[in-house]
């Protein structure tokens, strides 16, 4: 994620390499850097604006200490601001509430729900000790139901079956009812998903929520569709109540910019990274890290 941004402020901090002081004039150069690559890593430009001015304000007349040389002292600052922009530190998911926790996933078509409702399993069953339970609320694509009872197989969760001819919140209630009578710990409810947002998508995910109060509501976005995932992100934290997002093909994703648009243009926390294909791939998200392979 963002490999360019430390080769590019490394240029740029000779500026204020031998300055006592970081001031508007000499950091200018190194902003005008941060931006472009955020610009460059696909962050939405509003997104971008707020962060250069957090960092600007921070910089602007810090001292810096005898230890630091301005240019680490302005690293430091890009660094904290970004995982300050990330959120701060790995929110986890909440698995206190009454058994069984429901956990919603809503997203579109593609965007790794199917896949990340294994991956999910996968990681509570084997970290957590929790028994798992799976239903498809996708009632438009057989195959879809098909293909997240083979995840589930694969995964050792129990899969609730469900048909076209049901409506989701049927049957997302009937999973419910009876992952409360088998004492299953979690239940997982993967939604359909279309190939853009549309309005009866967005009213159909909404009913559900209403209608099962989840646990947890978690977005699921593909982040190479930098300035798309932005967009489409806030299309769903506008017509449902999200608890969190799980943030899946980071690992085609060379220039990283959707987890910091994201985070900050729906306030929820960044909770998972899908990292890969396979099920036992996905990963608690630790701005921290993020933020220091972004600056080497
Ligand atoms: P859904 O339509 O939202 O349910 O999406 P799927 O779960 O069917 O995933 C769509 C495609 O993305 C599949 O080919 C998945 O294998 C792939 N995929 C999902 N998550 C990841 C990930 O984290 N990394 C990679 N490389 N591929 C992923």
């Amino acid at each position: 994620m963002f490999d360019n941004l430390s080769d590019r402020l490394s240029g740029a901090l000779k500026n204020l390499t031998g300055k006592g002081k970081i001031n508007e004039d000499n950091i200018k150069e190194t902003l005008r850097e941060v931006r472009m690559a955020l610009l460059e890593a696909d962050v939405a430009l509003p997104v971008v604006k707020e962060f250069i001015a957090a960092v600007k304000e921070r910089a602007v007349g810090a001292e810096v200490g005898k230890a630091l040389d301005p240019g680490q002292a302005f690293i430091k600052i890009v660094n904290d601001e970004m995982i300050k922009a990330m959120g701060a530190e790995n929110d986890a998911l909440d698995l206190n509430a009454k058994p069984p926790v429901v956990i919603l996933l809503a997203g579109l078509q593609g965007a790794g729900k199917t896949t990340s409702a294994g991956k999910l399993s996968h990681l509570l069953i084997n970290r957590e000790k929790k028994s798992v339970m799976v239903a498809s609320a996708d009632v438009y694509r057989p195959a879809a139901i098909k293909q997240l009872e083979t995840v589930a197989g694969e995964v050792g969760a129990t899969f609730f079956p469900s048909t076209t001819e049901q409506k989701p919140v049927d049957i997302a209630k009937n999973a419910i009812e009876e992952a409360r009578k088998q004492f299953a710990d979690v239940v997982i409810i993967d939604t359909a998903g279309r190939l853009a947002v549309d309005e009866a998508m967005m009213s159909e995910i909404s009913e559900l929520q209403q209608a099962i109060n989840p646990t947890e509501t978690l977005f699921v976005v593909d982040s190479m569709t930098g300035q798309d995932a932005a967009n489409t992100a806030k299309a769903f934290n506008d017509a449902l109540d999200l608890s969190g997002v799980i943030l899946t093909k980071a690992d085609g994703d060379a220039r990283g910019g959707a987890a910091l648009s994201i985070r900050q243009i729906t306030g929820k926390p960044i909770k998972f990274i899908g990292m890969g294909e396979k099920l036992d791939q996905l990963e608690p998200f630790h701005p921290e890290r993020v933020a220091s392979r972004i600056l080497g």
